[in-house]
C-alpha cells in the first residue's frame, strides 16, 4: 500500500545509507497498513560485475530483489542477514544508485513472498515493478502473455506489468542489439495496455541507474533534493525555475505519500494522471500519456535543479 524509490546522482552514498533510505521510506509508509514488503537494489551493489566498467561488452547483472511477508523489520533483518554472508563493506560508496521499495496491501493473491513486490519479468529480473492499486484487465493480459511463453509465479494482478515490459522490450529488439527503445518508450507501451488504477515504479537491468514512475488514479509524488542546500527552498516544485545544470549532485525520490519525503526535501512535485516521469543522468523528463488517444504527447525535460 506504499511505494518508494531513491536515486542518488553524482554524489557518493554508502551501501548502508542507500539501504537505510529505502527502509526508512517504507517505515514512513507503514501507518497505511501493509502485509508484506520488498526492495530491489542493483546487483553492482553486491557483486562487482565489470571491474573496469567498460560499458560495452559487459551486460549489467540483474538487480537483486528482497521480499518478505510481514513487517518492515523482518525485511530489514533478512537483507542484513544476506549482507552478512558476503564480505561486503557497507561503508563503500556509489556515486549513482537506484533502488525501489514497496509495502503491500494484498488485493490479488495472499500475503506471501512470491506475491510481494517488486514483481519481476522473470528469473533475470530484466524488469521490476512496484505497484499500488489494481489492474482490472490483468486476466486477459496474463492469458496473452502465457500464450507468448511467459510463466507466472504469483497470483497478483501486478505481475503482468513487468512481463509486459519484457515482452515489449524483446519485441523492439528482435534481431537487433540491445536497447533500441528507450525506457520511457517501453513503459508508455505498457501503459497503453493497462486498465484500472495504478502508481508504478519501474527498474530495469537494461537501463541501469534509471528509474521510471507513472500513475493513473493512485497517488504519486516526486521529491528532489539538491545537495548544495539542506532542506529545499520551501517553494513548491511548480515555483522553481528549472535550470539546465543536469550534472549537479542530487537525490531524487518517488513516494506514494508525502510522509516519506518530508525528511529529505520540501521540493515535491505531484505527478498527474497519465504522466511518465523518467529519471536519467540527473534529469527529470516528464512525458504525458493520453490514454484516450492511445498515444503519448511530446515530453518536456525538467532538469531537476
Ligand atoms: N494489487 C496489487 C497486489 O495485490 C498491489 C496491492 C497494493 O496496492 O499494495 O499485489
Amino acid at each position: 500500500c506504499g511505494i518508494f524509490a531513491y536515486l542518488n546522482y553524482n554524489v557518493a552514498r554508502e551501501r548502508r545509507y542507500i539501504l537505510e533510505v529505502l527502509f526508512n521510506g517504507l517505515r514512513r509508509l507503514e501507518y497505511r497498513g501493509y502485509d508484506s514488503a520488498g526492495i530491489s537494489v542493483d546487483s553492482s551493489y553486491f557483486y562487482v560485475g565489470c571491474e573496469d566498467h567498460c560499458g560495452n561488452s559487459c551486460k549489467p547483472l540483474p538487480p537483486l530483489v528482497f521480499r518478505q511477508e510481514g513487517n518492515i523489520d523482518s525485511l530489514v533483518r533478512s537483507v542484513y542477514e544476506e549482507v552478512a554472508t558476503t564480505d561486503l563493506n557497507l561503508e563503500e560508496s556509489f556515486p549513482i544508485h537506484a533502488g525501489i521499495a514497496h509495502t503491500r496491501w494484498a488485493t490479488h493473491g495472499e500475503p506471501a513472498p512470491r506475491n510481494s513486490h517488486p514483481q519481476s519479468s522473470g528469473s533475470e529480473n530484466d524488469f521490476l515493478v512496484v505497484h499500488n492499486g489494481v489492474i482490472t484487465n490483468y486476466e486477459v493480459l496474463k492469458e496473452t502473455l502465457v500464450r507468448h511463453g511467459f510463466t507466472f509465479e504469483s497470483e497478483t494482478d501486478t505481475e503482468v506489468i513487468p512481463k509486459l515490459a519484457k515482452f515489449v522490450f524483446d519485441k523492439a529488439n528482435e534481431g537487433e542489439g540491445d536497447q533500441t527503445v528507450t525506457f520511457s518508450q517501453v513503459v508508455i507501451e505498457v501503459m497503453r495496455h493497462l486498465e484500472g488504477a495504478y502508481a508504478l515504479i519501474f527498474k530495469s537491468r537494461h537501463y541501469p541507474n534509471e528509474l521510471i514512475a507513472c500513475k493513473r488514479g493512485s497517488p504519486l509524488l516526486l521529491g528532489v533534493k539538491e545537495l548544495n542546500e539542506d532542506k529545499g527552498t520551501g517553494a513548491s516544485f511548480h515555483d522553481v525555475k528549472f535550470l539546465t545544470n543536469s550534472g549537479q549532485p542530487k537525490e531524487l525520490f518517488f513516494s506514494s505519500d508525502a510522509q516519506a519525503l518530508v525528511e529529505h526535501t520540501k521540493k515535491v512535485l505531484v505527478i498527474e494522471d497519465g504522466e511518465v516521469v523518467h529519471l536519467k543522468d540527473g534529469d527529470v523528463t516528464i512525458l504525458k500519456f493520453d490514454n484516450d488517444k492511445g498515444k503519448s504527447k511530446g515530453g518536456h525535460t525538467r532538469p531537476a535543479s
